[in-house]
């Protein structure tokens, strides 16, 4: 293990400060596993991490890192792990830390629990050669996936069925408009999409990510251009009638071109606001329309293994799979997160340990 580092946020500042530190891999609790990481997937929360949220504060110096998969190094005391995970073997890993006793946790809302946190927010995450996490966050990778897969997968995809599935209702037919088809979770989006039966519009930011959005299901893709343009375009592929779900991860840039392009008696869910988190509307849009808005944030952690179960049902022909843009070694760690920022690239930004 003397080879053992992470990189910490010891004082926030700009995307890609994080320092890497040599450092000793604790002994993990009764309950807890230590994993080897062997590849671990960035997200938006990595960049905020880093930069700092207003009115939030982190416990500091914390290592960043929601996504990760390697293998299972060592148990604490008496600690039992999921069916289909073994120590030594490999694992793959859920990200929401909740308290397991709460009523919200107690019926399964456990994104709901009032101590909910993220790995790499709420405690050290995975920007690091070895984490601990519960043992109960441990889920078995799918099929022949590799690490870099594995570590793609449980963020976004959890995030984007908890969005179309418990809280848009999606039903076989309707049709879903997904801002950002290029990144993280609108590249899951747009493989739910049609896994569930649903006809997906893409909106990217530039041609060159198009093609991608088809290959992965879409029905349509529009380049993002001026909003309101936009929205009409939206309106004419649905016969005037808009879309029955927006699929809202982008915030104050889109907010009305979103509720323009949405159908009366549609629904907008949202997870996200990387483009501002405050925006003013007509309200008459929305009573008028008889629209539903849905915040949504993770999801069940249960949701993860009625994914991990559908793959497990179609080995040949898997209905969805993460989206790799590019590895970096995970002693690129920061450069990796200038690049997620940068926003060129299409799907996840995964670090691998060598
Ligand atoms: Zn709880």
């Amino acid at each position: 293990m003397s080879e053992a580092f992470r990189f910490r946020v010891t004082q926030h500042g700009a995307v890609g400060t994080p320092t890497r530190e040599a450092f000793v891999p604790a002994d993990p609790e009764p309950g807890w596993a230590r994993i080897a990481v062997k590849a671990m997937a960035l997200n938006r929360l990595d960049l905020w991490t880093t930069e700092g949220i207003p009115g939030f504060a982190l416990p500091l110096p914390l290592t960043p890192g929601c996504d990760g998969a390697g293998f299972v190094e060592a148990v604490g005391q008496g600690t039992r792990l999921p069916q289909g995970v073994e120590l030594g073997g490999s694992a793959m890993i859920a990200p929401g830390l909740s308290c397991g006793l709460c009523p919200a946790c107690l019926r399964g809302d456990d994104m709901l629990c009032p101590s909910y946190g993220i790995l790499g927010h709420a405690c050290d995450g995975t920007a690091a050669t070895h984490v601990l996490v519960p043992a109960a966050n441990l889920l078995p990778i799918p099929g022949n996936w590799s690490f870099e897969q594995a570590a793609a997968f449980p963020l976004v995809f959890l995030t984007a069925w908890e969005m179309l599935v418990p809280k848009a209702a999606l039903r076989p037919g309707e049709t879903v408009l997904v801002w950002g088809g290029g990144s993280g979770v609108g590249s899951a989006a747009l493989q739910l999409v049609k896994a569930l039966g649903g006809t997906a519009i893409a909106v990217v930011g530039s041609e060159a990510k198009a093609i991608r959005c088809w290959e992965l299901g879409a029905e349509h893709v529009l380049v993002r251009g001026e909003m309101k343009a936009l929205a009409g375009k939206v309106r004419d592929l649905t016969g005037k009638r808009g879309v029955d779900v927006v699929f809202e991860h982008t915030g104050a840039a889109t907010w009305g071109a979103s509720l323009s392009a949405c159908a009366r008696g549609g629904r907008i869910v949202t997870c996200g606001a990387t483009t501002g988190r405050e925006t003013s509307f007509d309200l008459r849009a929305l009573f008028a329309k008889q629209i539903q808005i849905r915040g949504s944030y993770m999801g069940r952690r249960e949701h993860l293994w009625t994914l991990i179960s559908l793959l497990a049902q179609r080995p040949a022909n898997p209905p969805f799979r993460p989206v790799l843009d590019r590895v970096f070694d995970l002693a690129d760690y920061p450069a990796a997160q200038c690049h997620l920022e940068a926003g060129q690239g299409f799907g996840k930004v995964v670090c691998r340990v060598p």
